[in-house]
């Protein structure tokens, strides 16, 4: 494999834009030829951790379901644990549930009540920040788990919806920004 770094541009060329997916008015941002390149998945992973080192991460969380991809990468790489925010209804044990308002009716994830530990050092990985409903979500629910967030990152930022304003206390960074 090529190892030489990539660049943010060459990550922006291979996410294909899909109109009016899963609606009309959407424009689906699709990851799925970044993650089927393997240099560009390695890089995106290098890139989504560059500021961690093993060993100042306690867990990885990714959010369902595109951010399970690349939080267990992350985790990996960061030799540390996996978590998942997944949508209602999907984990087995006891958990946590935030709400969070959509254009149309709300939507509702979880986290199991054990997932973290309180102080635990953890970082939230994302595919993709829009209004930033479902990352403040998680967000929330990492807190009620007394989780000491180190921050957010995500592949893709739409910055025009400024998601990022519901982050405010958490270091965000994203590596494509439209
Ligand atoms: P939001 O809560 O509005 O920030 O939406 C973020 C979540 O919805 C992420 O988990 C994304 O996977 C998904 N999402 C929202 N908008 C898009 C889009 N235009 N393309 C792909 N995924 C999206």
């Amino acid at each position: 494999m090529n190892q030489t770094p990539i660049t943010t541009a060459e990550i922006e060329q291979a996410i294909r834009t899909i109109p009016d997916f899963p609606k009309p008015g959407i424009l689906f941002k699709d990851i799925t030829p970044v993650l089927a390149n393997p240099r560009l998945f390695a890089g995106v992973i290098n890139l989504l951790t560059a500021n961690y080192q093993p060993g100042s991460v306690d867990a990885v969380v990714g959010i369902d379901a595109r951010g399970f991809i690349l939080a267990a990468a992350a985790a990996l790489k960061l030799q540390t644990g996996f978590v998942p925010v997944r949508k209602k209804g999907k984990l087995p044990f006891d958990t946590h549930e935030e709400s969070y308002e959509l254009e149309y009716g709300s939507n509702t994830v979880a986290i199991h009540v054990d997932a973290v530990k309180p102080g635990a050092r953890v970082l939230l990985v994302d595919d993709l920040l829009a209004t930033g409903g479902t990352a403040a979500a998680a967000i929330s629910l990492l807190k009620k788990l007394g989780a000491n967030i180190l921050g957010v990152n995500f592949l893709i930022e739409l910055s025009f919806l400024h998601g990022r304003k519901k982050l405010s206390d958490i270091p965000t960074h994203s590596l494509v920004v439209y």
